[in-house]
């Protein structure tokens, strides 16, 4: 049996994978098991933000491999506090949590949210988080349910309670259902799996001057959005807001699993010993990789990310059958007169990679992607579109 048929037989059928079997990369670069390459303008779905491979994050990995792989928290390690010194520099946030996905990550700000509102209201019934229609969160049963989108509350039921969905943009209805047993609201500023639908800028100032005001916590998802991706280190910044809580995830190891909980100034006591944890959380190993791609994210390495989205979105508007780009940085959706899924199949026959969200054809490349790469994968892109 090959890969394919393998797979087929042992893996449990939750993806519809597209029929390419990527065996090695090299930067914005992958190859398949013919040899044939590819431009990557997925990086697995906003994971390797520094490409594949990227020399200074294997040295930062395997000199920590070489090191040591794992201790447990039951002592201290250096590559993780490293990480987290930086991640509070660069977000304005406190404190860190360590877990393995965006979703845990979610968990754990909707775990802090609501001990947070236990403790100092002394209520029970002050749990419930709002978040926002169309989006997304995690696969987790909390997560699932925090999800905004109907379609993922069908099945896996009993669910936890304490969700409510709000409209995005509409901040009167948001504000409608917050009631005093809301303990926090829960938002991507760019929905990513909803379709790279980035949200307005007002009313996410509004929602977080209203929650301010009624001590009810907000909560950022930044899993796709952070790490660089919209040109700010987080998309947050964009609004010149400051969350009380902050998950992350994605990119922020470079391609190895890792998820993070930020906490703002009121939250950053929230958890005490043994309120949360986690085996594999804070691996020095995923840490180290972790420190050698965050240290990189700087002022002008995300202005390039910025100018790199303006590049993109500029040869879209150039084409005839471009209905709309979304989006942000390098975190943009295309909607077409095409269907999205065969625009990615043309894409990838010609040595593309692009993603697809909801209709839209959706581009998340490595940040770092050279100029010559991203030209020649717009010159696909642009053409497929076209024709
Ligand atoms: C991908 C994603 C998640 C889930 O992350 P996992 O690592 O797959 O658990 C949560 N929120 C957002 C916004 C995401 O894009």
């Amino acid at each position: 049996m090959n890969t394919i048929e393998k797979d087929n037989e042992y893996i449990a059928h939750t993806y519809a994978r597209f029929p390419i079997t990527l065996v090695r990369g090299k930067g914005a670069v992958a190859q398949d098991d013919k040899g044939k390459s590819y431009i990557d303008m997925g990086s697995g779905i906003g994971v390797t933000i520094f490409g594949y491979c990227d020399e200074e994050w294997i040295e930062a990995v395997t000199a920590q491999l070489n090191k040591i792989q794992h201790t447990s928290n039951l002592y201290y390690t250096e590559p993780g506090v490293e990480l987290a010194q930086l991640l509070c520099e660069k977000s304005g946030m406190k404190k860190c949590f360590f877990g393995n996905s965006g979703a845990e990550a979610n968990e754990c700000c909707i775990k802090a949210a609501r001990k947070y509102s236990f403790d100092k209201y002394q209520r029970n019934d002050r749990n419930v988080i709002i978040s926002l229609k169309q989006s997304f969160h995690g696969r987790t049963l909390a997560t699932l349910k925090a999800t905004g989108q109907e379609a993922f509350h069908d099945i896996f039921g009993p669910f936890p309670d304490g969700f409510i969905y709000a409209d995005a943009n509409d901040f009167e209805g948001f504000e409608k259902l917050c009631d005093d047993k809301v303990c926090a609201v829960m938002m991507e500023i760019v929905q990513g799996e909803g379709g790279v639908i980035a949200l307005d800028g007002d009313f996410v100032k509004k929602v977080c001057e209203f929650c301010n005001e009624h001590d009810i916590l907000v909560i950022i998802d930044e899993v796709q959005t952070g790490n660089g991706r919209t040109g700010k280190m987080y998309a947050y910044q964009h609004y010149g807001v400051m969350p009380d809580l902050v998950s992350t995830a994605k990119g922020v190891a470079g391609g190895l699993p890792m998820g993070v909980c930020l906490f703002g100034e009121k939250t950053k006591d929230t958890f005490t010993l043994g309120s949360h944890g986690s085996t594999f959380g804070m691996n020095p190993v995923i840490a180290a990789g972790a420190v050698s791609i965050v240290k990189r994210i700087d002022d002008k390495f995300l202005s390039e990310v910025t100018k790199k989205g303006k590049y993109i979105k500029d040869r879209l508007s150039k084409c005839k059958n471009v209905k709309s780009v979304s989006g942000m940085g390098l975190m943009l959706g295309i909607e077409t007169t095409k269907d999205a899924k065969q625009v990615a199949a043309e894409c990838m026959n010609r040595g593309v990679l692009p993603l697809t969200a909801k209709n839209k054809i959706r581009l998340l490349p490595p940040l770092n992607i050279d100029n010559e790469n991203l030209k020649q994968a717009m010159d696909v892109i642009t053409a497929v579109i076209d024709e």
